[in-house]
């Protein structure tokens, strides 16, 4: 590939995906054509095969092992992956304030390596809500390269309101990024371990995803932007376990399922988020959460969730065992 006529520098912190469809974007070709030309039938930001950054260093006069080091893919995305959004060829989701701070200077919108990891839903630095990408091309407006709406030709920054999660839900992601490296979750939080978090978490994605809901899903109710479009709900007969059942879905859906994950994590008494008190969970006479995502569970899925739960650690094996063990 020969040397590109504009080559934008990375951001920091930014992922290889974003970064590529910008050097694509400023030299006018689809993010799509740029891989190919990269001898990629799809982008590589994973696994970036050898030779991947010699190429992109002879275009953008970068040094390569510099560039080798800065997209290292970082483990918690390696672990739980995003889909790549479409049609930008991006793997994240882009933070509305970063990109917002970036267009004030003239800058080009992006997104996060970070972001990258389908346990992320807040950007780590504004802890603000992140925009899924599906639907958003990046194009070039007056010199930078911008995410617009392919339906609406409005940009990322200025139809997402910049809304902070739920303190309860930032407090669940805070506690996944420190499990995942390696350090204790914290007192608040049923698992005591790193390991027995992220089994946990894992492990009870699918179970909030069961839960079908004559009217709304278990994760729904945690909705906290509330427009009227429904989280949704999977069969006992879905393959895919945890993460996976998250990877093509966006910050939002990914949010409100960490957040009744995060309910059925947490101590009785830490349980702040506004809809737990909504359902007086804090309360010591109510049924708890445990009851509540299990009792609309037909006979077939009990039955899945009783023999799957003996591998379960014991924090949540057992009200797990106690609610299902409830008279009906
Ligand atoms: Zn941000």
């Amino acid at each position: 590939m020969p040397s590109l006529p504009f080559a934008p520098r990375p951001m920091a912190g930014e992922g290889l995906s974003s970064w590529v469809a910008r050097l694509a974007a400023h030299n006018f070709v689809t993010a799509a054509d740029f891989w190919s030309g990269l001898g990629c039938d799809d982008p590589q930001d994973l696994a970036p095969p050898d030779g991947l950054f010699d190429q992109l260093s002879e275009s953008t006069r970068l040094n390569a092992n510099e560039l080798r080091r800065f997209f290292a893919p970082d483990p918690a995305t390696i672990a739980a992956p995003l889909a790549l959004s479409r049609p930008a060829f991006i793997r994240g989701a882009a933070c509305p304030a970063c990109c917002r701070d970036a267009a004030d200077r003239v800058g080009d919108h992006f997104v996060s390596a970070s972001s990258a990891s389908s346990w992320r839903f807040s950007c780590p630095k504004h802890r603000v809500r992140l925009a899924g990408l599906d639907g958003y091309g990046l194009v070039l407006q007056d010199g930078a390269a911008r995410f617009v709406h392919e339906g609406s030709r409005t940009s990322i920054g200025a139809t997402h309101f910049a809304g902070r999660p739920a303190e309860f839900t930032l407090a669940f992601e805070d506690a996944l990024m420190r499990a995942l490296s390696g350090q204790p979750p914290g007192p608040q939080w049923l698992p005591r371990t790193p390991a027995t978090f992220l089994v946990s978490a894992t492990a009870l994605i699918e179970v909030v995803l069961w839960r079908p809901g004559s009217t709304t899903t278990f994760a729904h109710q945690f909705d906290e932007i509330r427009n009227g479009s429904a989280t949704f709900s999977i069969g006992a007969s879905d393959r895919r376990h945890g993460t996976a059942l998250l990877a093509d879905q966006g910050p939002r859906d990914r949010m409100n399922v960490y957040a009744a994950v995060a309910t059925l994590l947490a101590w009785p008494q830490a349980r702040s988020h506004p809809f737990s008190t909504v359902m007086r969970w804090n309360d010591p006479h109510s049924p708890g959460p445990f009851v509540y995502a299990f009792d609309e569970l037909d006979d077939r899925l009990r039955a899945i969730l009783t023999d799957r739960l003996q591998a379960w650690p014991g924090c949540i094996a057992t009200p797990a065992r106690r609610a299902l063990q409830r008279p009906r």
